[in-house]
């Protein structure tokens, strides 16, 4: 008899839940029998609007018509994010995705805007780059084809932003059409295989057992099969990440959305706003040590652009990972497998990125436990990456409040410390080849965050001044004139994937 894995059982019907189905049945649709449970009476988290370019990837793995999707996602495009009073009250600086000027040999064009800037030469550091230049200025379009392949213009980095509700919808909608099916109803127990300790079945309350060959759990932080049944324990951030509260609340649209998401810090933590096409969602995340609901609540509706579509609903959360993502035959994705913070829009992409890891490495029913500890080590260094990149945003302020200053006293990962001191004193920075933000991604925050390299790379001396002060003009023009050749945002989105109408 084979011993191929022949059914699947995903646990949970949020985002995780449907991105896994979708993934599976494209790919195993024809070999496997693929459930979804999910339950309504406890609904899915519903936050969850803002992503990193990384999806655009995860949607031609579909092959999912990116117009069509937008569309029904009530989708908007983002270049990046906007981070206000993040350093100090006052500051704003922009992460934009793609590239930033323009490296010259082996060097990053960071190094030469730094040397730059000592002689006067240089303007801030998002002038130089499109995204960030078009981004407050409210301009959008994807890649064109029609420009020589040195221009900006014909690699556009973007991601989306989007309705959660309507994302998992649509990819239900795509998953069903590949044969997964659908039951509706609350996982009651889980009874697990006496030799082994795999699980070897749910049992539905309405008294259903349904079995299968692999389980994914996507049933948010609760973790009803990883943790609650196989105890797989949870390795905590708190020290680092230390809020643990949100309130979520969308408001009405009120002008163009922006394309990008902005993040503003406040006295005890920070607020999003995510301008989709029918409506603007937001929230706030907090300490609950340093601000009280009631407090958050009052900041957060009285710095929304429109009218509230409704009360701020209350989430709480713990920072940290699932210490064994894959434990036995049970693969968490989403909530389940852990939770950072939704401040770099990171959780989306972890889905994602388990998702094609489990079938990368895709097992046989006996989960070689070879494969388990190479997921579950893959898991852990992207987690703790990525980790590294949003206590950077909170660690590097200068922000007096009790909250900000817990965060710039607190020891933070040897890891994260040597870069911050290696970037600091030489404007060079280390990075895995693997990890998810790039070399750019990390220059902004630092320099965003007021962390400027006393020096530069030897290197950049060789080029004679007249030539850097002409090189930097020359960079600075190609990326005006580029965003004065793209649309609004707006008139973007118009042009090739307005939404239908309907009530925020
Ligand atoms: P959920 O949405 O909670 O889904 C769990 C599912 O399991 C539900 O269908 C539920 O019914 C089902 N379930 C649970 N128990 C049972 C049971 N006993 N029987 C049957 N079914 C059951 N990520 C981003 O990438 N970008 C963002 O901007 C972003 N913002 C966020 C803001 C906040 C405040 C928070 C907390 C998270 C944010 N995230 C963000 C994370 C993102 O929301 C999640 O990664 C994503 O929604 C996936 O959630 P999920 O599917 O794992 O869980």
């Amino acid at each position: 008899m084979s011993d191929h894995i022949r059914t699947i059982l995903i646990v949970g019907g949020g985002t995780a839940g449907w991105m896994a189905a979708a993934g599976l049945a494209k790919v195993l649709g024809r070999d496997c029998a693929i459930r979804l449970v999910e339950s309504e009476e406890i609904g899915t988290i519903g936050v969850g609007e803002a992503t990193v370019p990384h999806l655009s990837l995860f949607n031609r793995f579909l092959e999912i018509d990116e117009a069509e999707f937008v569309r029904q996602t009530q989708g908007t495009f983002k270049l990046g994010i906007q981070f206000n009073d993040w350093g100090r009250v006052g500051d704003s600086y922009i992460h934009g995705f793609g590239t930033l000027g323009h490296d010259v040999g082996m060097q990053p064009f960071h190094q030469y805007w730094l040397r730059a800037r000592q002689l006067g030469l240089a303007d801030e550091l998002g002038l130089y780059s499109l995204n960030t230049f078009a981004a407050p200025r409210g301009r959008f379009m994807t890649s064109a084809s029609d420009v020589p392949a040195t221009s900006p213009l014909a690699n556009i980095a973007y991601a989306y932003h989007f309705d959660a509700g309507r994302y998992a919808r649509y990819l239900r909608g795509y998953a069903e059409k590949r044969g997964v099916r659908r039951t509706e109803g609350k996982i009651a127990q889980t009874l697990l295989r006496a030799d082994d300790g795999f699980v070897e079945a749910v049992v539905l309350e309405n008294g259903e057992r349904i079995e299968a060959d692999l389980f994914i759990d996507c049933s948010g932080f609760r973790g009803l099969l990883i943790e609650q049944a196989l105890h797989s324990g949870y390795e905590e951030w708190t020290h680092w990440l230390p809020c643990n509260r949100a309130l979520a609340v969308a408001c009405e649209k009120v002008g163009p959305p922006t394309p990008y998401t902005r993040c503003t810090a406040r006295a005890s933590g920070w607020q999003w706003r995510i301008p989709l096409q029918h409506r603007t969602g937001n929230g706030m995340v907090y300490s609950s040590d340093h601000v009280s609901d009631d407090e958050a609540a009052a900041v957060l509706l009285s710095n929304l652009d429109g009218r509230p579509l409704g009360d701020p609903r209350p989430l709480r959360f713990v920072t940290g990972r699932r210490k064994q993502a894959w434990n036995r035959n049970v693969v968490a994705l989403g909530l389940a497998s852990g939770f950072m913070e939704p401040l770099e829009s990171t959780s989306i992409f972890m889905i994602q990125s388990g998702v094609m890891r489990l079938l990368t490495l895709l097992p046989r029913r006996d989960c070689h436990p070879v494969l388990r500890e190479r997921f579950n080590a893959q898991s852990a260094v992207e987690a703790e990456r990525i980790r590294d990149f949003l206590i950077l945003h909170y660690h590097a302020t200068q922000r007096d409040e009790p909250f900000w200053k817990q965060c710039r006293e607190m020891s933070i990962p040897t890891t994260l410390e040597d870069n911050i001191r290696l970037f600091r004193d030489t404007g060079s920075f280390f990075r895995d080849g693997n990890e998810m933000f790039g070399l750019v991604s990390w220059v902004q925050v630092m320099i965003g965050q007021g962390i400027l390299p006393e020096r530069y790379h030897a290197l950049v001396d060789q080029m004679p001044e007249a030539d850097l002060r002409q090189f930097m003009q020359g960079v600075r023009n190609v990326v005006s004139s580029c965003v004065d050749a793209m649309p609004p945002h707006e008139a973007f989105i118009a042009r090739h994937c307005t939404a239908e109408a309907v009530a925020a």
